[in-house]
């Protein structure tokens, strides 16, 4: 099934409002596992978006409309759409009777162009809104649909996931089902070419999405129920396993990468500190988005200025004068430094030029060392990332929990090889 994205309005258009439906209801659709070519943003005129709705009918099974289901003037997707179709609007009294009880709950006086919101094209499915005044509509003619969504995004994504992917996953007679599996460490391009053979699959189709640092690995497919979905994905699941081995942090969909650490952490009884100069605090607040985290997490030190790396992590004086702040010496001293002064089992530290300025031919900005310190034992590693500031920070964010990840795995695996 052929489905196309339609939103509605000026300010969408202006650019006053960033289309955030259209992101929300086109991933939805894909997940659903229906096929989307268009999208289309055309202001509150009723002319042009007759021709909008009239063009995307022409090459689609299925239109969803989202905005001007308002009750002012320029909310016009109702009575055009039913133009479209040419259905006559009738008054639908279940709606009347919600948007009545709305204003009176809200102690709200209603105005009479409230009653317009309870129009509806003859035959629609009328769908209820919980959290506003505007029903959404189901319209069918000749085998085509169109689905009207009211515009406020608190409104149109809950109408959405409780009434609308029902009925498209009933109208499409299939499940889709999906797991992602979640790899740290890796570029895109790199984990993309172990992947060639894989992507050439059909069902379940493997498609990567890059993240800050991360890849993910979704493996989606369809079948007549969940089970026999789930069935389809396993051995692709294994196989990626197979060749990415502990480069893969999870395969669940809730869990995030400093959650795995967080969770590696916990269940080797590992307490942490973090000591941070250009990340300035970044990696503290992501292990701090952990629930339950203060289990494991002790300090997480600011040591911006030279001064607070030697009196904080008692980094020498010597060591900043031969290499600089940004050098894998001064890291691995910052690590050591925090682990003894936090008390710390594992420790990380990171320092590096984020920019713009501040960069040279030999130290470029996005050069960025870190190291990790478990029990005692250090590693230390170099980074150029790419990017402005923020992406840099970001980046080095991401690599610094995938480094003390990679530490700790090393650090146990080392042990029990008896090295
Ligand atoms: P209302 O009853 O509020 O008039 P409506 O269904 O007529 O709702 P619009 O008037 O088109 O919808 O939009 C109302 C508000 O919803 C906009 O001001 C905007 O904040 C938000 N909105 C509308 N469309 C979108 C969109 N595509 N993406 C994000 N937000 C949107
Ligand atoms: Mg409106």
């Amino acid at each position: 099934m052929v489905v196309e994205l339609i939103s509605v309005g000026t300010e969408l258009l202006l650019g006053n409002i960033v289309n955030t439906n259209a992101a929300f209801l086109a991933e939805r659709c894909a997940a659903l596992g229906l096929s989307c070519y268009y999208q289309t943003v055309v202001g509150d005129n009723p002319g042009r978006l007759l021709e909008t709705i009239r063009t995307g009918l022409s090459r689609a099974d299925l239109l969803i409309l989202t905005g001007g289901l308002g009750p002012t003037g320029d909310d016009l997707t109702k009575e055009t759409a039913a133009q479209a179709f040419d259905l006559p609007l009738h008054m639908d009294e279940h709606s009347l009777e919600r948007i009545e009880a709305y204003f009176r709950e809200r102690r709200i006086a209603m105005t009479e162009n409230n009653r317009k919101q309870a129009m509806a094209p003859e035959g629609a499915i009328v769908v209820d809104n919980d959290n506003g005044t505007a029903p959404g509509l189901i319209l069918e003619k000749d085998g085509k649909r169109m689905i009207l969504l009211p515009g406020p995004p608190n409104e149109c994504r809950p109408m959405f996931e409780k009434s609308i992917a029902p009925y498209l996953r009933e109208l499409s007679g299939t499940v889709i089902f999906s797991r992602t599996v979640k790899i740290c460490g890796q570029g895109e391009s790199g984990v993309e070419s172990r992947i060639k053979d894989l992507e050439q699959l059909e069902n379940p189709t493997v498609a990567p999405y890059a993240k800050s640092g991360e890849v993910h690995l979704r493996v989606t497919a369809r079948a007549a129920d969940e089970k026999e979905a789930k069935k389809l994905i396993k051995p692709v699941v294994k196989e990626l396993k197979n060749r990415f081995g502990s480069d893969i942090y999870t395969t669940q969909e809730d869990v995030t990468l400093e959650g795995s650490v967080a969770e590696l952490l916990l269940a080797n009884g590992l307490s942490v500190s973090t000591i941070e100069s250009c990340t300035g605090g970044l990696l503290a607040g992501r292990l701090v988005n952990v629930p339950g985290v203060s289990e494991v997490f002790k300090s997480g030190y600011i040591t911006y200025s030279n001064k607070a790396k030697r009196r904080i992590a008692g980094v020498k004086k010597s060591t900043l004068e031969k290499y600089g702040a940004v050098s894998g010496q001064t890291a691995c001293e910052m690590a050591k430094g925090c682990a003894q002064q936090a008390k710390a089992d594992v420790a990380i530290s990171v320092t590096g030029i984020a920019g713009p300025d501040g960069g040279s031919a030999e130290k470029p900005v996005g050069l960025v060392y870190m190291a990790c310190s478990v029990c005692g034992t250090v590693q230390v590693k170099e980074f150029r990332f790419q990017g402005n500031r923020a992406k840099i920070r970001e980046s080095a964010v991401s690599a610094a929990l995938t480094l003390m990840r990679q530490c700790i795995l090393a650090y146990y695996s080392e042990k029990t090889f008896g090295k």
